[in-house]
């Protein structure tokens, strides 16, 4: 009685489509959806075999062709069919990330040594026929040893069964549901098929355990970052629970791109996307080339964590950066000819030797950055966790907590010397956070930790009222100062009601706008130029002045300079730093001649010595600010530092 082959048919559309949505949802890439899309390759090919196979089987006698064609199928059909088990196998390895228990030969020889069965088999069945044989006149017959292949399945399918049991709690209760699916659907098939024979629905089943897996388990948004086509920072968070639930070693490395939001704006980002992406591919290829298990996810604006496992766990990552870092050249020259570079500073975490727990480890990737010196690439985890700074770090949001109740900030004032007078007609009023069990923590690091975990505006509200307060208190046009420089955050100027916040606080403490020199960056227009230039238009419409800080540092946009209302131009410590060469003097010489020639005042910041003052005074520069003349300063004191030498 011939087949009815329905099933079958049906089955081929659900594989094509499957495929057809991962890549256009572009969530190829990462391991286990490699292995999801091999196995509906190779369930493809099996129903194919097995159409081609139940066609011609049912048309004896058979012509020649017609007889190898069906021998073609029938071991096509066998051997494709009986590895699609192993292989969700290692799939349920991969998403469970317990790969690993296949790192030593002797699993693996264990593990597929049943298909390797099947393949001998196959191998003597030309001359046994103990598989099945082919006859032009009889056509198709089953051999005796077709139940070593039911073996040979009810094994894996026993693996896969119980491997589940034992990490259930790893998954999501509907995602666990859906890759139990595959073998209960193939327990139903199997049924099924006993009492109805001519219905082929096995392969059926297996398409529809596959849906079922694209539609519960595949959510593209929750995996994959569709801007880079890489495994997301979600992913990551959630892959980096179950290698410490399963207590398997791994290594993170984790790269962040120091200047990835300037880049993004200068490449525009479709090409910073694909410029990182193009990374990625080229740190993968290293690994594969070097056998290394790896996995790459990615966090927005610019960091890529890699994860190595298995043997790769003691790869000694530093030495091959400089290959790498060949490769990525020779890959991204498109992009590094436009002038554009990304900056990267690396940390190798290893898990769980250095650390173990799941918020030490994102905190580690979000802050070794700080941690270590500006100009140093490449640092180990464990170099840094003993150090006061990393303990600084990881306490950092009860730290600012608690300095925001207990008011433990303080402000201090750094005095800016007039070139023209002789005098100091200025100064920048600077925070300082004396913790009761660190001690004094630098600004430069509370202060960016306050902006990323959002405690950043109690602590600006806090710099404005007390610079206010502290305007109001002393006479200062009295001891010859003008104005006093304070720092606005990028979160602060991102405020709509900062101008209404400022003018309560004049009002409140009836000071004049021009005591006042609000301090930006030009970071703050990265995220929201509009809304900075508007704040910005009203607070100089009602009489107070701008300063520009860190002038010479990233990305300076020189249009901007002059269409905004800015008085000041501040000059970086990192430029004058430079200028004991000819390059670096030159650069401050012209940026100074630039600004004035753009009717703008400018400050120049770090000066330690009488040498580099009177460069700059030569110059033209009209403020200095630096040790030279005094570090920043508790306020009495710095009233003090007036009165001996303004009077
Ligand atoms: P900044 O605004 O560029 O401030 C200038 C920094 O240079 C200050 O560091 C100052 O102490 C330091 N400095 C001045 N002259 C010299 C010198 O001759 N040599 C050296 N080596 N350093 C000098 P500080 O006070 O540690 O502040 C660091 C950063 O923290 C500031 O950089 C600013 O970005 C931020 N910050 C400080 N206070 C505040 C604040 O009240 N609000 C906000 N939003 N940020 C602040
Ligand atoms: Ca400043
Ligand atoms: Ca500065």
């Amino acid at each position: 009685m011939g087949k009815n082959l329905f099933f079958d048919y049906c089955s081929i559309p659900i594989f094509v489509i499957i495929l057809v949505s991962i890549y256009i949802r572009n969530s190829s890439k990462g391991r286990s959806n490699q292995y999801f899309i091999a196995l509906n390759y190779l369930s493809l090919g099996a129903v194919i075999f097995d159409v081609m196979l139940e066609t011609l089987s049912a048309r004896v006698p058979l012509s020649g062709t017609q007889t190898e064609l069906l021998t073609l199928a029938s071991y096509g059909y066998f051997l494709l069919r009986n590895f699609t088990l192993a292989l969700y196998m290692l799939f349920l390895y991969s998403v469970t990330r317990t790969e690993y228990r296949l790192r030593r030969l002797s699993k693996r020889i264990v593990f597929f040594a049943p298909y390797g069965l099947v393949c001998l088999c196959l191998l003597l069945n030309p001359a046994f026929g103990w598989i099945f044989r082919i006859s032009p006149d009889r056509g198709y017959e089953r051999g005796d040893l077709i139940l070593v292949l039911y073996g040979v399945s009810a094994f894996y399918a026993l693996m896969g069964v119980g491997h589940l049991i034992r990490y259930r709690g790893m998954l999501d209760k509907e995602k666990w549901l859906a890759y139990l699916g595959l073998y209960l659907m193939n327990f139903f098939a199997v049924g099924f098929q006993f009492f109805m024979p001519r219905y082929l629905v096995e392969i059926f089943g297996t398409a529809m355990a596959f849906l079922l897996i694209t539609l519960l388990v595949f959510r593209p948004e929750e995996v994959m970052d569709s801007n880079v086509g890489l495994l997301s920072w979600r992913a990551y968070q959630a892959d980096l629970r179950k290698i410490l639930a399963t207590r398997q070693p791994v290594q993170i490395v984790a790269a962040t791109f120091t200047n990835a939001t300037v880049v993004r704006n200068y490449l525009g980002e479709t090409r910073f996307y694909s410029y990182i992406s193009r990374m990625a591919a080229e740190i993968a290829d290293l690994n594969h080339e070097r056998g290394n298990p790896s996995e790459i996810y990615y966090e927005s604006p610019g960091t890529l964590y890699t994860v190595l496992s298995g043997n790769s766990v003691h790869e000694k990552v530093e030495a091959l950066l400089p290959e790498l870092r060949d490769k990525i050249d020779r890959h991204t020259s498109d992009i590094s000819h436009t002038g554009a570079r990304l900056e990267a500073s690396i940390c190798c975490i290893r898990v769980p030797e250095d650390v173990s727990s799941y918020e030490e480890i994102l905190h580690l990737g979000h802050n070794f950055r700080a941690l270590i010196p500006s100009d140093q690439i490449f640092t180990k985890a464990s170099s840094l966790i003993d150090s006061r700074d990393y303990e600084i770090y990881s306490k950092m949001e009860y730290i600012l907590e608690r300095a925001i109740t207990k008011r433990a900030f303080e402000m201090y004032y750094q005095p800016i010397y007039s070139v023209q007078d002789g005098k100091f007609r200025s100064a920048e009023a600077l925070i300082r956070l004396k913790d009761r069990d660190f001690g004094f923590i630098s600004p430069a690091v509370f202060i960016p930790a306050a902006e990323q975990l959002g405690l950043i505006l109690p602590i600006g509200d806090f710099v404005l009222e007390s610079v206010f307060r502290f305007i109001s208190q002393h006479n200062l046009p009295l001891l010859g100062l003008e104005y006093i420089e304070l720092n606005l955050s990028v979160a602060q100027c991102m405020q709509t009601d900062l101008p209404e916040k400022i003018f309560d606080l004049e009002k409140k403490y009836r000071i004049s706008p021009d005591q006042v020199n609000l301090e930006i960056t030009e970071t703050s227009f990265e995220n929201n130029a509009g809304l900075m230039t508007s704040n910005l238009n009203v607070l100089a419409d009602n009489g107070y002045r701008f300063a520009l800080d860190d002038y010479g540092t990233g990305y300076s946009n020189i249009q901007r300079v002059s269409r905004l209302p800015l008085s000041i131009v501040k000059i970086d410590k990192s430029l004058v730093d430079d200028m004991n060469t000819p390059d670096g003097f030159s650069i401050v010489r012209n940026t100074v001649r630039m600004m004035k020639d753009i009717r703008k005042e400018i400050v120049v910041e770090g000066v330690e010595d009488k040498k580099t003052l009177s460069e700059l005074a030569d110059m033209g520069c009209d403020f200095i600010q630096g040790y030279y003349f005094s570090k920043p300063i508790p306020a009495e004191e710095f009233i003090e530092f007036l009165k001996k030498h303004n009077l």
